[in-house]
């Protein structure tokens, strides 16, 4: 065991998740990546980070130092999860958090535009990557989360309850992960919390995918008309940013200030919610 891992829980920095260690897949930009900044600036000895964007892994390494942990590698495969969590312990000396995130759009493409074939290679990419993605993590993690008597924070979104953020695959998946969370809350208790987080619109380089000819689309590639459409839809008026969401994610992973949570998925979305009560 090297010195830093000597250093896990007993950290003498400050915040609310000093000393504690997390994995998070998806962490090379976006919200994977606020969260991965927000954690570090609330005390977290280290930061494991899994994506498969080698050049944002390699900033935020050289940003953070030894701090961060960069796993370059694509989540549809469990061995890129069982070394990350390998490097949580040899270099941290355990695991407190998983954050799954990573994920892909489908640009909201209707069932209409599809052919029978597209549709299914577009499903088994979108939900390799946005479920089984978070199912190999949590596979993955589980043993070193109950050792520790850790959590698991999923990103949901304003697509798990609502129609109208995605397309029809998109939407379907993330209402999946509602059940993702409800799910394996039961099945890891008492050992392990597991939540989610469901932002809104949010501007990122979210991307669609490869079969759909979507791998270089960005979501916000108009950040404008992105801001105007997103503040036109939610009643707080604004698109959120990545960092808008990471407060959540800090409070769920806290041992001290949400140690009774389990189960939930906490919206992030301007209030979306609020137009259908
Ligand atoms: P982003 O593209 O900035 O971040 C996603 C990250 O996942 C990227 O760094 C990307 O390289 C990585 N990634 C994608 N596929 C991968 C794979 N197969 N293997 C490894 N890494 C992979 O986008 P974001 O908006 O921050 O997305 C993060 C999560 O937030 C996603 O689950 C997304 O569905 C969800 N979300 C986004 C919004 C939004 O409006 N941006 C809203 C609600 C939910």
């Amino acid at each position: 065991m090297n010195t830093r891992a000597l250093e896990r829980g007993a950290s003498s920095s400050s915040g609310w998740l000093a000393g504690q260690v997390a994995v998070i897949t998806g962490a090379a930009s976006g919200i994977g990546r606020a969260v991965a900044e927000r954690y570090l600036e609330e005390g977290a000895l280290g930061v494991v980070c899994v994506d498969a964007d080698r050049a944002g892994l390699d900033e935020l390494a050289r940003e953070h130092g030894s701090r961060v942990e960069p796993v370059i590698g694509d989540v549809r495969d469990h061995a890129v999860h069982e070394q990350a969590v390998e490097r949580a312990l040899a270099s941290y000396g355990g695991l407190d958090v998983l954050v799954g995130n990573a994920g892909l759009f489908d640009f909201r493409r209707p069932l209409r535009g599809y052919t029978a074939s597209a549709l299914a290679a577009t499903m088994d990419e979108l939900f390799a990557v946005n479920l089984r993605g978070y199912l190999y993590a949590a596979m993955a993690a589980r043993e070193a989360l109950e050792a520790a008597g850790g959590c698991m924070i999923f990103t949901a979104s304003v697509a798990s309850f609502h129609a109208g953020g995605g397309g029809v695959l998109y939407t379907m998946g993330k209402h999946a992960v509602v059940g993702l969370v409800r799910q394996l809350a039961l099945e890891l208790a008492p050992r392990v919390r597991v939540n989610g987080v469901g932002p809104g619109g949010t501007l990122t380089g979210l991307r669609g995918t490869q079969t759909l000819g979507h791998g270089g689309r960005q979501i916000d590639a108009d950040p404008r008309a992105f801001d105007e459409r997103v503040s036109a839809a939610v009643p707080l008026a604004f698109a959120q940013r990545p960092r808008d969401h990471a407060g959540l994610y800090v409070l769920l992973a806290s041992r001290d200030n949400a140690r009774a949570v389990t189960g939930e998925i906490f919206m992030s979305d301007g209030g979306v919610a609020a137009r259908s009560i």
